[in-house]
């Protein structure tokens, strides 16, 4: 069994730090080959030193030099790079077999692009890039002829549930595509209690512990719409057959429903390692790390429907998604702005769905060409968002 040379995208990140940690439970079958960062070189540096990749990057160049002289310091050879086109080679050039890409939000496009297009073994965490560029993405995976298996949990369950991984659900019989939410913080709140709700409080999952843009996302149930698109472009799932339940103790990760009455889930504790241990070792299984699922002491599962007029985001996403062309890529772009702006200070938690609203209201959808004009209209939509907050927020 030849080692699998992994690129962790995002290596200092949450997904990074799971995928790190099933890397070091099996140094026979794999090996963090490439580890890229933004700018945290301090913390990219420490990795290298444990993990002893070939090739670390960080994005922002001017901690190019700061990564250097941690690396030498410690006595750590590998090579160093910097900037968004390196970290973009890496994904598509010859260190790595897998990449996993777990950067956040829309700066992960281009090297999750890059990863499909060379046929490495795409692990997608980075869900903003196949919102955005769903239909470019497939068609990329296509040419290089890898595969995908994503790591988001819902979707590695649906992955697991379904024959052959990604089959054609209408030969499969497959009825329906349900996603389970957890609910996030504010299940059962109203909108009048969100008002003043602050980030901390809205990174304080109850589940999950993840980065806080992806916390945000779960909290406005934006999380769930992003997911939604998701699942419409990784199994060609028709919109109308993707159903959302929440289930708060987050333990049936997603479900399919088959014409014949089967529904099959995949259960397991909240913890990433499982999907992103099934997606390095598929089809064999490897022990991650997560404790065993006691189900007895879990005693109770609930399940309820989404309450989408106080979390708005979840409709607005089914909405871009039924729209066509472009405004998944607006709704993502105008997400990104608002949620910047609530991590900051800037935004009232409530304002994250209005600024999204009136984007796509002001942005009407264009088919999408190519990634060139796609990236053009998440700037145009970036803007739209910015003089929206300024007009109203600031
Ligand atoms: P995080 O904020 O913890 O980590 C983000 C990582 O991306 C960091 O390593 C950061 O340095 C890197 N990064 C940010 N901007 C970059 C850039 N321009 N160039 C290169 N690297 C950059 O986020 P996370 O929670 O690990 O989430 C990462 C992705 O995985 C997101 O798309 C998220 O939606 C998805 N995801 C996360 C979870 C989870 O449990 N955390 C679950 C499912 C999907
Ligand atoms: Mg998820």
């Amino acid at each position: 069994m030849a080692t699998r040379q992994v690129a962790v995208l995002g290596a200092t990140g949450s997904i990074g730090g799971s995928t790190l940690d099933v890397i070091a439970r099996h140094p026979d079958r794999f090996r963090a080959s490439v580890l890229a960062a933004n700018r945290d070189s301090a913390g990219l540096a420490a990795l290298c030193v444990r993990f002893r990749p070939d090739l670390a990057i960080v994005a922002d160049p001017a901690m190019e030099a700061d990564l250097a002289r941690r690396l030498a310091a410690a006595g750590v050879r590998c090579e160093v790079a910097s900037g968004a086109d390196a970290v973009t080679a890496a994904a598509s050039g010859p260190l790595c077999d897998t990449v996993v890409a777990a950067i956040v939000g829309a700066a992960g496009l281009d090297s999750t692009l890059a990863a499909a297009r060379a046929g490495k073994r795409l692990l997608l965490a980075n869900k903003e890039s196949i919102v955005m560029a769903g239909a470019l993405l497939l068609q990329a995976l296509r040419e290089g002829g890898g595969d995908l298996i994503p790591i988001d949990s819902e979707h590695n369950a649906i992955f697991q549930c379904l024959p052959g991984g990604r089959p054609d659900l209408g030969r499969a019989g497959v009825r329906r595509i349900i996603l389970t939410a957890s609910g996030g913080p504010f299940r059962g709140r109203t909108r009048a209690e969100l008002g003043k709700i602050t980030p901390d409080e809205a990174c304080a999952h109850p589940k999950w512990s993840m980065g806080r843009k992806i916390s945000v996302d779960s909290a406005t149930l934006m999380n769930k719409g992003l997911e939604v698109i998701e699942a419409h472009h990784l199994f060609a799932a028709p919109v109308d057959a993707i159903d959302v339940v929440v289930h708060p103790q987050s333990l049936v990760h997603s479900l399919v429903d088959y014409v014949d009455g089967s529904v099959l889930a995949q259960l397991g504790n909240p913890d990433m390692r499982t999907a992103i241990a099934c997606a390095l070792a598929w089809p064999e299984r490897i022990e991650a790390g997560v404790a065993p699922l006691d189900l007895a002491a879990h005693a109770r599962l609930d399940f309820e429907k989404p309450d989408t007029d106080t979390f708005r985001c979840l409709a607005l996403a089914f909405a871009a998604l039924c729209e066509g062309g472009d405004a998944t890529a607006i709704l993502n772009a105008a997400n990104e702005v608002a949620v910047d702006a609530f991590l900051a200070g800037t935004l009232p938690f409530l304002g994250i769905a209005e600024i999204v609203e009136r984007v796509l209201a002001e942005l009407p959808a264009q088919p999408v060409v190519d990634v060139q004009t796609l990236v053009a209209r998440d700037d145009e939509a970036r803007r739209a968002a910015r003089g929206v907050l300024n007009r109203a927020y600031c």
